[in-house]
């Protein structure tokens, strides 16, 4: 099926609300059944900055109750409404509901650019496209050729222990249980498979403080980060092939401390790394290699993030795959992917919206995008 360009007219925001006089002095309900550009903009002008989900969280779970096919749960600002439809296999389809913060880029504005209907909006590439994807298929589904389970969560952009798919995970396993997963974050509507480990280490160095005056007495702590920072700033990434994927990898310093005052050889220096790598690597072997390339460092783990293997053999994903009709990308960058590949299920991201331009203060969407995404999605779970 070609994509579907109904309802994306550009018209001014005040016209495409709903026509639920309600829905225009709340700004809070949501209609699955609303042509998609208006959903897409009535999920992104509900503001959801991390740890501020409930009122999305609400419209969500309020606009899915009335549906029987879908048994719908509520925990906390995790949403799930799944079908028990007795299909052979299940598919998780995932997202989150939460926003880095607002850089006075709310609420969104449809446009025109590069000739192409656009909605601008924090959000409107991460990840509200696919939330509003997900919204409108949970209710119009209702025969889907495999059982399905569609996943709203919250405080996916802040510390791994609040994020809302990992407190499922732990408190109730058997939500997240599926044949395959798909997570619905920006991929500019392709399929991206797996995704990069992180590990962030601090490199603590100590010296003697001193006078600066007299600063033979001394032991420079910060000019012991020396031969560190050689060690990266002569470091090329590899890239490396991983179940036809290719990865890049990366290590950078991200944060460096050190010095008391203008005068004094400091006694303490710290540098931060980050290092990004490919899923043929564990963690383990992630730090490994870590700390090989700096001997004679103490070295202290601040963040690990297990990186996930893309998972495009399994058969639902070789059939998704397929029913995209595009080749899958490598993700760049940690997803909850390695989550549900924790979990043995294998899982991919797709999703509208170019990810590259995720977390930036003018990040925007194509409708279109939005709309083809819908329409791959429909016509794969067409039973
Ligand atoms: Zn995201």
């Amino acid at each position: 099926m070609a994509p579907s360009l109904t309802g994306w007219s550009v018209k001014p925001r005040e016209e495409n609300r709903f026509s639920d006089p309600r829905a225009r002095y709340s700004g809070l309900m949501l209609d699955p059944a609303a042509d998609l550009a208006g959903l897409f903009q009535a999920v992104v002008d509900i503001e959801s900055v991390s740890g501020n989900e409930a009122a999305l969280a609400d419209a969500v779970e309020q606009a899915l109750r009335p549906y029987r096919h879908l048994e719908v749960s509520r925990q906390g600002n995790v949403v799930v409404a799944r079908t028990d439809l007795g299909r052979p296999q299940r598919v998780v389809i995932a997202g989150h509901l939460d926003t880095v913060p607002l850089a006075g880029n709310l609420p969104s504005r449809r446009e025109v650019r590069a000739g192409e209907p656009v909605l601008t909006g924090r959000g409107s590439v991460d990840m509200k496209g696919g939330v509003a994807v997900q919204i409108a298929l949970a209710a119009a589904l209702d025969q889907p050729r495999h059982d399905l389970c569609w996943l709203f969560y919250d405080n996916e952009e802040v510390a791994a222990d609040k994020n809302g798919l990992g407190r499922l995970a732990a408190a109730d396993p058997a939500q997240l249980a599926a044949d395959f997963a798909i997570l619905m974050e920006p991929t500019a509507g392709l399929v991206e498979g797996g995704c990069q480990g992180s590990l962030r280490v601090v490199l603590e160095t100590a010296g003697r403080s001193a006078h600066a005056a007299r600063s033979w007495l001394g032991r420079n702590a910060i000019h012991g980060l020396g031969p560190a920072l050689a060690v990266l700033s002569s470091y090329s990434g590899r890239e490396i092939d991983v179940d036809g994927l290719p990865y890049r990898e990366g290590l950078n310093a991200v944060r460096v401390a050190g010095g008391l005052a203008g005068n004094v050889i400091p006694d303490k220096a710290s540098l931060e790394v980050n290092y990004r790598f490919a899923p043929d690597k564990t963690l383990a072997e992630a730090e490994a290699y870590v700390r090989s390339l700096f001997p004679g460092y103490a070295l202290r783990v601040v963040d690990a993030a297990p990186p996930a293997r893309p998972g495009l053999g399994s058969p639902l994903a070789a059939d998704f795959l397929a029913a995209v009709g595009q080749p899958a990308r490598p993700k760049y960058g940690w997803t909850d992917v390695a989550r549900f590949a924790a979990l043995g299920v294998p899982a991919v991201n797709f999703g509208p919206g170019d990810p590259n331009l995720a977390h930036t203060d003018d990040e925007f969407a194509p409708l279109s995008q939005v709309t083809a995404c819908r329409d791959a999605l429909a016509d794969w779970l067409a039973p």
